[in-house]
């Protein structure tokens, strides 16, 4: 047992306080500067598990991306692909739906794909989840070639 951050060998009570809480293997200085994140940025646990997820296949993901306007929960910038963690989807309200189409539509515009994934997904199928984005990143960098 290591912290996925550090490598630090991790103490049964640092293993289980990290586990019960994220779902992940962290150390103690680890989880909190994770503690720290969340509650600045109101980061979903879902977003915590994809982004641990994905750093451990080898993308080089980024947690709560800052684009210059908002904080993306999760950013692949090599092909700059924006992952957003939707937490309330049922309960979307028109405008909520408005805002998040028009901000897909601006990261369009300065060339970013923008993909929401509902956290149930990621709860019930992290592997599949994983799975398709590196699929996406694969078409991404394929297009990025063609221009
Ligand atoms: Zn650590």
């Amino acid at each position: 047992m290591t912290c996925l951050e550090c490598k630090k060998e991790l103490s049964y009570l640092d293993h289980k306080a990290s586990m019960e809480t994220y779902g992940v293997e962290l150390c103690s200085k680890h989880t909190r500067r994770l503690d720290k994140l969340i509650k600045v940025n109101n980061t979903p646990l879902g977003a915590i598990r994809l982004y641990y997820a994905l750093k451990e296949i080898g993308v080089y993901p980024m947690l709560e991306w800052w684009d210059g306007k908002k904080s993306v929960d999760i950013a692949i910038s090599r092909v700059k692909l924006n992952i957003e963690i939707e937490t309330e989807y049922q309960m979307l309200t028109h405008e909520q739906a408005m805002n998040n189409l028009e901000e897909t539509m601006h990261s369009f515009k300065n060339g970013f794909t923008t993909i929401r994934i509902p956290h149930v997904v990621i709860k019930h199928y992290l592997h599949e989840t994983v799975q398709s984005i590196i699929g996406i990143i694969e078409g991404l960098k394929v297009n990025i070639k063609v221009i």
